[in-house]
């Protein structure tokens, strides 16, 4: 895919909601939009790593972020409408959502699949991202660019033996993101989906422990994709896109 680079200021005054914006993806995709202006919503598990990425971000002069702590295995329908209460009495706006958050699980075949595991990959992978869609559209309608990007994998395209829950939560992923852009599509928002590909994070280093990381792309590598579909630049709607074309 064609897309064009973001200028250095393409989220000044903007508000983005990151998930998963504690390591990863997701921590390099709140530094990044940080250092093009926006004002960045870190929402993850674990404060401490919340609390290096706001570090960071200020460090390098990003306009002071947002925390939000919350363990979406257990959040509930108003922990997100409390959230969008929130965000719109300290913030006044929203105008992005990156929902990239994701647990991997446990691989293995369906035949032995723990269905506990199924059911909280399922709720973190996807319940979360409908509830909380949910909950901020309201605000998200009102900005003048609206954007949402969800995080879908290659096996969320194309099953492959042991990836069992994760990928089915992936195969939801692309549904979800297809019909909510449909939905939207006379609104001003735009919805689309990011495969990343192979990416050097903890995730990528469970699911294959012997493989040499090194060779990998980094979260650095796929930004300028990630900025561009958070931007007001991306005027498409509906489409899962690799970062790492074959
Ligand atoms: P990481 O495991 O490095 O980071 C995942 C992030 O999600 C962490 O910040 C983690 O928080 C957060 N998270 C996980 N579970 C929860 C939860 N229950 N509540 C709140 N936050 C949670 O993964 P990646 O950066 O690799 O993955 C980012 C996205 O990209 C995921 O959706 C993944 O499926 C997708 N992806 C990744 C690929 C890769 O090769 N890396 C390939 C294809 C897709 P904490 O740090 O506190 O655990």
């Amino acid at each position: 895919m064609n897309f064009e680079t973001v200028s250095s200021n393409a989220f000044a005054d903007k508000v983005v909601l990151v998930t998963g914006a504690g390591a990863g993806i997701g921590k390099q995709a709140a530094l990044s939009l940080a250092a093009h202006g926006a004002t960045v919503i870190l929402l993850g598990r674990t404060v401490a790593k919340l609390e290096t990425t706001y570090d960071e971000i200020v460090a390098a002069g990003g306009a002071e972020p947002a925390i939000v702590p919350l363990d979406l295995k257990g959040a509930t329908d108003k922990h997100y409408l409390d959230m969008a209460t929130t965000i719109e009495s300290t913030l006044g706006r929203l105008d992005a959502i990156l929902h990239n958050a994701g647990e991997l699980g446990v691989l293995g075949t369906i035949e032995q699949m723990d269905m506990t595991m199924f059911d909280e990959v399922m709720k973190v992978n996807v319940r979360a991202q409908i509830s909380m869609t949910q909950a901020l559209l309201p605000l998200l309608k009102q900005a003048e660019h609206g954007r949402i990007v969800f995080t879908s994998s290659s096996v969320g395209k194309k099953g492959r033996a042991f990836w069992n829950a994760y990928a089915m939560s992936k195969f939801a992923t692309e549904g979800l993101m297809q019909i909510l852009a449909d939905e939207l599509s006379n609104t001003k928002i735009r919805v689309n989906c990011i495969n990343p590909g192979a990416t050097q994070t903890g995730m990528r280093a469970k699911a294959y422990p012997a493989e040499d990381a090194s060779t990998l792309k980094t979260p650095a590598d796929l930004m300028p994709l990630y900025l561009y579909l958070l931007s007001d630049s991306a005027d498409i709607n509906g489409q899962s896109i690799d970062a790492q074309p074959k």
